[in-house]
């Protein structure tokens, strides 16, 4: 409750006058609705994060998530949202955060900026299509970046989300290579990029949460991850999250 009025309070004078939101030191808060209950600041805390999908092998990760009443972050493709509606209304049902992960995966450094803001925009009609919720973050394919991403990013409601630890699941089709990866690098606050649109990344899936929280770490989505720190705002781009 407190932490939805502080964020009303932010919202209000950063849409109205110019000398009003002069006085806000950042750009609105967005996505302060996911408190988790838990300090980052003061606990160990990791996201775990999904790009690319849905596809036929989000299920299995769905799945993994809910018999072990953890969360993730996942990073939607718009047209893939279409065609695995289903998955995308269990990730909201779950309490799993959606971000916009563009139309058709392009490198946004080598698209004009029309394009730029069509890939962003379309994707989070389509997201909204099928949650009825525009996503409030967004991670450009690639991470590939320029000043133009955050710009477009925040004109359509965004945060902009990078990550700061990536086994490669891309490019070592290996469970227990995944799982090291991450093991060995992972510290409080880390963003974990993953993809479900490999097979051999959901195996990796449940080991992970095991491993991380059998190490004192709290999984969180990426909202969640920011909820005590200030939270998220639109247009600012993130890649690790708060630690003690
Ligand atoms: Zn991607």
């Amino acid at each position: 409750m407190a932490v939805a009025s502080a964020a009303l309070l932010l919202f209000i004078p950063a849409a109205g006058t110019a000398t009003a939101t002069a006085a806000v030191p950042h750009p609105p808060l967005i996505g302060t609705t996911h408190n988790p209950g838990v300090d980052c600041r003061a606990a160990s805390c990791v996201a775990l994060t999904f790009d690319d999908g849905p596809t036929q092998y989000t299920a299995a990760i769905l799945s993994t998530l809910e018999h072990k009443h953890a969360v993730a972050t996942f990073f939607l493709i718009g047209p893939h949202a279409l065609q695995y509606r289903a998955d995308v209304l269990r990730e909201y049902r779950d309490g799993d955060a959606i971000g916009d992960h563009t139309v058709s995966h392009p490198r946004l450094t080598l698209i004009s900026a029309a394009r730029v803001d069509h890939e962003i925009e379309a994707a989070a009609r389509q997201i909204a299509s099928v949650t009825g919720h525009r996503p409030v973050l967004f991670r450009p394919p690639f991470g590939a970046l320029d000043a133009r991403v955050p710009k477009a990013a925040g004109s359509a409601g965004m945060a902009v989300v990078l990550w700061n630890l990536s086994p490669q699941d891309w490019k070592h089709h290996d469970p227990a290579f995944i799982e090291r990866a991450v093991l060995a690098r992972v510290r409080p606050g880390t963003i974990i990029v993953l993809h479900d649109r490999y097979p051999t990344t959901p195996p990796a899936v449940p080991h992970l949460i095991d491993a991380l929280r059998a190490r004192g770490y709290r999984l969180l989505t990426v909202p969640q991850l920011f909820a005590s720190a200030g939270g998220l705002h639109r247009g600012v781009l993130y890649k690790q999250g708060p630690s003690p």
